[in-house]
């Protein structure tokens, strides 16, 4: 099933008595989410993200802008009508209920048509459990269950009506680091086997771009970029996702471009061609160094830190708008950890001009 969202906005009354303005929570929001697709919905706490979901299942009612789902408007339709499947952080389980009767709790109370036999109820609480591997532990209550396994009983609870759309509202961040990493997992799988149209909302950037076929970057309540993972990553359009996305994150320097070359300090790193004569936000990824003795770029050796496969070298520049520049290179480098200054080059494809005031992508000819 896919969804549309058609100029959809969210606008509160501000929390602030003293400012009587609104608060714009979800603005303008258009997106056709294709079907059958994991959607990652990323962005900073506060940029609207659950606002969003809240919209889609409809717990919120938009200020304006529609929803369809297919070919349906749901816009005036309440949740219980819209056949989505809602997981949030806290699990929200019944703790005087089994795992059973949890997974079970919406399929009772279906009236006419709808209504199950006890047989069925049986069988699609069954699948349920057992797509999400908790189908062993059916008789035992949520504080018998670790954090993990309490997820997937919210999990199996949310699929097994077999919702047209399943919303995931930040379902991984009670989870420790390793579970986290597990279960991220476990619902890809899930998503792919059931070919749910799903939306999983994260601020975590590696989550995101580690499941889902597109991301949606979300700042303020504004879709900041839509796209493949790796796409969003390559071809940020500003700086804020271009900050956002990768681990370690972008180095970012107070850059100039003069004369068609881009300045860091009174280094000559980079051809600018093209470009007119401006102070630049100049981002540049941790894999965009290349170790050269006769490099144009000039760092202050800090320290060195072997990653197993890499090693990342930690320098500094007084152009740099952070304390420290993190630089990946491949751990057979001969690094002089004792020298004072280390020399890169830069690849091309790896840095990024942002306009000094509308932080927007100024394009480099490559
Ligand atoms: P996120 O899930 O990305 O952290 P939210 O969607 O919860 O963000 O919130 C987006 C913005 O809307 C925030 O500024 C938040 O304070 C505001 N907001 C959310 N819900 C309400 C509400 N019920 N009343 C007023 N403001 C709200
Ligand atoms: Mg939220």
């Amino acid at each position: 099933m896919k969804i549309v969202l058609d100029h959809l906005t969210k606008k509160f009354p501000s929390r602030n008595k003293k400012e009587h303005g609104e608060v714009t929570a979800v603005g303008d929001f258009c997106f056709e989410i294709p079907d059958g697709k994991l959607v990652g919905l990323l962005g900073p706490s506060g940029c609207g993200k659950s606002t969003t979901l809240n919209l889609i299942c409809g717990l919120l009612k938009p200020t304006e802008g529609k929803i369809f789902f297919g070919d349906d408007d749901v816009t005036g339709l309440p949740p219980e009508n819209r056949g989505v499947g809602l997981v949030f952080q806290n699990y929200a389980l019944y703790p005087h209920l089994t795992v059973r009767k949890n997974i079970q709790f919406p399929l009772e109370n279906l009236k006419g048509d709808a209504k199950l036999s006890k047989e069925e109820i049986d069988g699609k609480v069954y699948a349920a459990a057992k797509l999400v591997q908790i189908d062993g532990l059916m008789e035992r209550r949520p504080s018998e269950l670790s954090g993990g396994q309490q997820q997937r009983v919210a999990i199996a609870r949310a699929l097994v009506k077999m919702p047209r759309v399943l919303l995931l509202d930040e379902p991984l961040s009670n989870l420790d680091a390793r579970l986290r990493l597990q279960t991220r997992e476990e619902i890809r799988r899930i998503q792919k086997e059931t070919k749910i149209t799903t939306i999983f909302v994260t601020h975590d950037q590696d989550e995101a771009m580690s499941i889902s076929d597109l991301i949606v970057v979300m700042k303020d309540g504004y879709v900041q970029q839509i796209g493949k993972p790796q796409e969003v990553y390559d071809n940020p359009v500003n700086l804020f996702v271009a900050k956002f996305l990768g681990t370690p994150p972008i180095n970012v320097f107070d850059g100039r471009v003069k004369d068609g070359m881009l300045y860091i300090g009174e280094d000559v790193v980079l051809k600018a061609e093209g470009i007119p004569d401006q102070e630049v936000h100049a981002g540049i990824r941790p894999e965009g160094f290349v170790l050269r003795e006769d490099g144009p770029l000039h760092l202050q050796m800090s320290r060195l830190e072997v990653m197993g496969r890499d090693v990342s070298i930690v320098s500094g520049h007084p152009c740099c708008q952070s304390e420290t520049i993190r630089s990946i290179i491949p751990a057979e480098s001969n690094v002089d950890p004792a020298s004072d200054t280390i020399r890169f080059a830069l690849k091309p494809a790896k840095v990024y001009l942002f306009n000094k005031t509308t932080e927007e992508r100024i394009y480099l000819e490559r």
